[in-house]
């Protein structure tokens, strides 16, 4: 297990956790001045400030980027189907100019909340067919891009609303369906928030090795947690044992970056600066 009590060399933020304190060239900036070489942006973020600009920065900055996000509420009507593959495709090919090395996949659950205006349904079984048959087709035009997909199990508290895929077991199942031969195209994004209760959280992962796991994603579960999105805590401050989990996602071989990722309406109302100068010291104690 790599050390990282003295550098904060694979520490990677992605740009929600500081969203709501600058635009994404603020956030790039800032990120020099703390000597943070990874990132992973957000769709909107990128588009704010137009994608070219977004890459040229990126690149000028000597950033990698630690995946994209995201792509995915892949359920809906019919009548929104087209759509939906549609904003998916876009989300690769902005993938692909940014030399992410993954697209990160929220998949989508009920087709009302996936897709807004989409017919009513209570049928998760059958939001789970549509959605994977849906990410068979984007897998297709991924591959073509170059571009690897990585789903991301989410907490069950978002089964309604956001991913039908709630654990790591789920996901692999998906993976080994739709590219049995562990091409690499497809994989998983493991974000501890979501996965540190299941107690089959260390075998999946074993499972999973180094073909399927191509993001790792950490914050910490607060308790009691306030609110279901947007109460998510700092490195250190909660629950979750990430130095453990981390240790299990290493021993499969994952080498690449820590990724910050929270979501936390407290946060957001901290100066730039403090957040990420926290997130480094905590990523040296708590990651
Ligand atoms: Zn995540």
């Amino acid at each position: 297990m790599r050390d990282f009590s003295h550098d904060h060399r694979w520490l990677s933020i992605n740009t929600a956790t500081v969203r709501a304190q600058g635009d994404l060239s603020a956030i790039i900036e800032a990120c020099k001045r703390h000597g943070i070489r990874g990132l992973a942006p957000w769709r909107e973020q990128v588009a704010a400030i137009g994608l070219k600009r977004a890459a040229a920065e990126i690149r000028a900055g000597g950033f990698a980027l630690s995946g994209y996000c995201r792509g995915g509420f892949l359920t809906s009507d019919a009548a929104h189907h087209a759509a939906a593959m549609d904003d998916n495709y876009r989300a690769v090919d902005e993938a692909a100019e940014l030399q992410a090395p993954c697209l990160v996949l929220v998949v989508g659950s009920l087709p009302q909340f996936s897709r807004a205006g989409s017919t009513p349904s209570k049928d998760i079984a059958g939001a789970r067919r549509q959605m994977e048959d849906n990410l068979a087709l984007l897998l297709d035009y991924a591959r073509r891009a170059g571009v690897p997909l990585a789903i991301e199990p989410l907490h069950p508290m978002y089964a309604a609303d956001r991913a039908c895929v709630n654990t790591l077991r789920h996901a692999l199942d998906i993976c080994d369906r739709l590219d049995p031969a562990r091409s690499g195209s497809i994989g998983v994004a493991l974000d501890v928030y979501h996965t540190w209760w299941d107690p089959e959280l260390e075998a999946q992962i074993a499972r999973a090795g180094p073909a399927r796991l191509l993001a790792f994603h950490v914050c910490d579960w607060l308790v009691p947690t306030a609110d279901l999105l947007n109460d998510r805590g700092m490195m250190g401050d909660g629950v979750i044992d990430i130095p453990r989990i981390r240790g299990w996602v290493e021993a499969q071989g994952f080498a690449g970056y820590a990724e910050v990722e929270i979501f936390s309406t407290a946060w957001w109302q901290r100066p730039l600066d403090e957040v990420l100068a926290t997130c480094v010291a905590r990523h040296k104690t708590s990651v």
